[in-house]
């Protein structure tokens, strides 16, 4: 069994609550908020980082960065300016081995 934490979310065993789910990807909130918007889009699929993703994978990343936009208007941040990020390996502040894409917004970030 997985040790992963997006895995065991993934799966349900951890349970949590997705604001958007399809067979390839959900969307979370973090469960430490860096901004009064903070959500996760995450791929189904253990994939650790973005180096990882392999030419199969794109099809999968411009879904994520559709429902991120997605969601981004849903939220109300959209118009207003977000972050979108993937931080990737230790100096990248990557903490959770499992791609994701962090959408932060309702702040100004100078
Ligand atoms: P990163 O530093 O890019 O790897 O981001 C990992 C993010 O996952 C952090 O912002 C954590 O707060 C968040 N996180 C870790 N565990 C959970 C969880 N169980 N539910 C929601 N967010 C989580
Ligand atoms: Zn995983």
């Amino acid at each position: 069994m997985s040790e992963c934490i997006f895995c065991k979310i993934a799966s349900g065993e951890v349970p949590s609550e997705k604001l958007y789910e399809d067979d390839d990807l959900f969307v979370i909130r973090d469960i430490n908020p860096l901004a009064p918007v903070h959500l996760l889009v995450i791929p189904k699929k253990h994939i650790p980082t973005l180096l990882d993703l392999t030419d199969e994978d794109m099809p999968l990343m411009e879904k994520i960065v559709k429902v991120a936009r997605e969601m981004a208007k849903k939220e109300g941040v959209a118009e207003r300016g977000f972050k979108f990020v993937i931080n990737v390996n230790e100096e990248g502040g990557q903490r959770v081995f499992h791609l994701h894409c962090h959408i932060l917004g309702g702040k100004k970030f100078d």
